[in-house]
């Protein structure tokens, strides 16, 4: 379905997505919009270990998906003039894998570390020698017969990004010098960032359209680059390729996203809290079931814009929406309307 590709944050895995994602990846701070006051204090730690000639230290990059975690570590190893290689938590499945990785780092290397969160328990303890002394400590053989191996490492950097804080042990979360959370961006910055994408790819956009766009893209980039995309298809397909308000606003009803960037999967979310539930407060577990979701898709992605835009609130009991969620899906809430306080 159409709408999924928009939404589904599992999309950045296609090949097709990953090249278009990596056309319009920023590769310097003057080109990364918005997030000014991370840039500043990474543009000085990248300042002072360059003096220093050292790498700078370990940092932990979250916030919600597509808000630019990624284009972000690239960034500072082009600032840092470094290597940058990249995989993520799922896919180091060995202790081995990581000492494969760590071992053929060079002196000065990043290592970007996606989905950090996602990384075996197991794995995460030989990262902890490795990011504090650059040691990597191996066992060798098993049983009564098995000892350890320290080997040297390079000295490198580890960039690690994740969705979710929380669910990183403390003492992994203890060994990253710098931590920052990505914040979802103002509207202006999306248009920027929607502008910007549009010179790159060729698209012929004007200020109305690229505003429009922005105000629907769930303030995230990913989702705006995506928007840009689809909008330029629509206009290719009905339109002499030019994207203006009009045009832009018929994209935008075909992928049924609303005035606020809601799509219909999250509007099935409030729905689903403000019908079968009154407005709330209902465990995740239950919205989980109750909209064939995953668990940790409403929690990294549904969830962040809609409590950014006041649309649901967490509380200790579950999610409840709020009164202006009601008025956005068109419901009279029960203690709001004088009528229903009749019966
Ligand atoms: P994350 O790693 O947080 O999921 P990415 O770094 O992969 O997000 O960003 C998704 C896309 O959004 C990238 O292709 C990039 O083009 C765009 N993007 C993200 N942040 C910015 C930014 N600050 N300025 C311009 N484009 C951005």
């Amino acid at each position: 379905m159409a709408i999924e590709r928009i939404i589904n944050t599992a999309a950045k895995d296609e090949p097709e997505e990953q090249e278009f994602e990596q056309t319009l990846r920023p590769g310097n701070f003057a080109n990364y919009v918005g997030q000014e006051r991370i840039k500043q204090n990474l543009k000085l730690a990248i300042d002072a270990a360059k003096k220093r000639d050292e790498p700078v230290d370990h940092i932990l990059l979250h916030g919600p998906p597509g808000l630019g975690k990624t284009t972000m570590a690239t960034v500072i190893a082009n600032e840092m003039g470094a290597q940058i290689r990249v995989t993520s938590g799922p896919a180091i499945e060995r202790a081995g894998d990581l000492a494969s990785l760590l071992t053929n780092l060079q002196d000065g290397d990043i290592l970007f570390i996606d989905e950090i969160h996602r990384l075996h328990r197991s794995i995460e303890e030989v990262l902890y020698s490795a990011m504090e002394d650059f040691k990597l400590d191996i066992m060798l053989g098993k049983g009564p017969s098995a000892r350890s191996l320290r080997l040297d490492l390079p000295r490198f950097t580890i960039i690690g990004a994740t969705t979710r804080t929380g669910s990183l042990a403390a003492p992994l979360r203890d060994r990253f010098g710098m931590i920052h959370k990505l914040e979802f961006y103002e509207p202006e910055e999306i248009t920027k960032i929607i502008k910007r994408a549009a010179k790159i790819l060729g698209v012929k956009i004007d200020d109305k359209a690229a505003g429009l766009l922005a105000q629907r893209s769930r303030l995230t980039p990913r989702i705006a680059n995506r928007l840009l995309r689809r909008t330029r298809d629509y206009a290719d397909v009905n339109g002499d390729g030019i994207v203006d308000e009009p045009l832009a606003y018929k994209a935008l009803e075909l992928l049924e996203i609303d005035r606020l960037g809601l799509d219909p999967a999250d509007r099935n979310l409030l729905s689903v809290i403000i019908e079968h539930h009154g407005g709330g407060p209902v465990g995740v577990d239950t919205l989980a079931a109750l909209t064939s979701e995953e668990r940790s898709t409403i929690e990294d992605f549904y969830e962040p814009y809609l409590m950014q835009i006041g649309l649901l609130e967490r509380t200790p009991r579950g999610r409840k929406a709020t009164a202006k969620a009601w008025k956005h899906m068109g419901k009279q809430q029960a203690g709001n309307n004088p009528q229903a306080n009749l019966l």
